[in-house]
């Protein structure tokens, strides 16, 4: 049977690479899980049966427009708008948008087909979708970037609803993007339907502790996994990539647990800081003022400014939270984080560290928290956004927070025992495609073809 399962999952993976040329995030991302996902396939051959693999890496729908808007020289630009609907098995379809030039039909697909499994690992009644633009936000003015957030929306409304399919941010759409898009959607539609987006303000349908709940939540997750082994934030020395939302809210999580956080980066260099990042600067810089990192070193001289993000792997730590972008850590950082006796990772970023870099890992005994589950955390609070606007309340912050950690405990529990279940215990990446994976696929198979 083992034979069998690993035929079915090598054909299905050689057809995604037919059906879908040169979208290697794409092909990355669903080998990724497909690797996982043989030994579920032999112990249920139900799902070889109902072809679960071919349907599931089908995205239901793959919407892309034409995003035309004036610059403020007066000029038209056009970008490339997209949503993938890739499956509401167990929920209307749920995922930011991200606004960044690297944007294609490949990073939207791995990102909607990671957001699948993500999304069924919390537990709540959310499918899997993904959207955003190529559009570079940096350098616009803000009148530029409402421009094109409008421009985006009176293309997306027809296709997203409460119950239809629910976005919210990603790299480059934060609390002011969504706010555009939600004024938009309202004038377009003349209805105020505060489901449509989540990461909204706390004014007009926001929930509290939603901005923190992906970097909190890649704490909370990784602070679980350290406990396994009898470890903890208190005293160990960090590093966390990126310096937007995810980074920010993940530093101010490790050091309340008493962690030193010691370098954060952004696409141009990074920081190190010996006497730990100081917080209050970069919320300044990077939240209100939306400067380089690089002018941290203004304000604090003794620390230290070095071009080329990637340096920050070199910095010896005990946890490394990846928290930027994509493949932002290969096998060569992999190998200077394990030299330099790197205890654990947590993925704050979607797919951060490639194939080889997490073989390393698991091969150098190095405690990993993958993606799907580590930061699941953002999108787990977006369904409670969800639920406060459906019943029309509001939760304090503490509430929200509370749920959250359970939230994250409950996925690594299910993603520890699932790894069990099958053969590779402590295995997250396997426990979690697999706990993510099964949820869905029954209930695929539960509402037919
Ligand atoms: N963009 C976040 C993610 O990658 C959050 C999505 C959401 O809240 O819908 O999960």
């Amino acid at each position: 049977q083992l034979q069998a399962a690993e035929e079915y999952v090598n054909n299905v993976y050689e057809l995604v690479k037919q059906r879908n040329p040169h979208e290697s995030e794409f092909h990355q991302a669903v080998k990724e899980i497909f690797l996982s996902l043989t030994t579920v396939f032999a112990k249920y051959p139900q799902y070889i049966e109902h072809n679960i693999l071919e349907r599931i890496v089908e995205p239901e729908r793959m919407i892309t427009f034409r995003v035309p808007w004036v610059d403020d020289k007066g000029k038209v630009q056009v970008n490339r708008g997209f949503r993938v609907q890739f499956n509401s098995a167990i929920g209307p379809y749920k995922g930011g948008l991200r606004f960044h030039p690297t944007v294609n039909a490949s990073i939207i697909k791995f990102l909607g087909f990671e957001q699948i499994l993500k999304n069924s690992l919390t537990g709540q009644a959310i499918g899997g979708g993904k959207g955003g633009s190529d559009f570079d936000p940096k350098g616009k003015s803000d009148l530029e970037v409402m421009r094109f957030t409008q421009s985006f929306m009176t293309e997306l409304y027809r296709h997203i609803g409460p119950d239809i399919d629910v976005p919210a941010g990603d790299i480059g759409v934060g609390a002011r993007e969504i706010g555009y898009l939600f004024g938009q959607y309202k004038r377009i539609r003349g209805s105020y339907e505060a489901g449509i987006l989540t990461g909204k303000g706390i004014g007009y349908g926001g929930s509290l502790a939603r901005t923190e709940a992906t970097g909190y939540g890649v704490v909370y997750f990784v602070q679980e996994m350290l406990q396994s082994k009898g470890l903890s934030f208190e005293g160990s020395t960090v590093t966390v990539s990126g310096s937007g939302n995810v980074s920010i809210y993940a530093i101010e999580k490790a050091v309340e647990l008493g962690a030193k956080v010691v370098a954060c980066s952004d696409s141009n260099g990074y920081i190190y800081d010996e006497k730990g990042i100081d917080l209050a600067t970069l919320k300044q810089l990077k939240e209100v003022e939306r400067k380089r990192l690089s002018e941290y070193t203004d304000i604090h001289p003794h620390a230290m400014y070095f071009e080329g993000s990637k340096g920050i792997w070199t910095v010896p730590c005990d946890i490394a939270l990846p928290c930027a972008t994509q493949n932002e850590l290969d096998e060569y950082d992999a190998e200077i984080l394990i030299s330099n006796r790197v205890k654990a990772i947590g993925e704050g970023a979607n797919m951060p560290s490639t194939l080889e870099a997490i073989d390393l890992f698991h091969n150098n005994e190095v405690l990993f928290a993958p993606a799907k589950a580590a930061n699941a955390g953002g999108v787990a609070v977006s369904s409670l956004e969800m639920a406060q606007n459906s019943s029309r309340i509001s939760w304090t912050f503490e509430e929200v927070d509370a749920k959250l950690q359970t939230i994250m405990k409950n996925i690594y529990e299910n993603s520890l025992k699932a790894s069990e279940e099958f053969g590779e215990p402590g295995n997250l990446v396997i426990g979690s495609n697999i706990a993510g994976f099964i949820k869905v696929a029954d209930n695929m198979i539960a509402q037919g073809v």
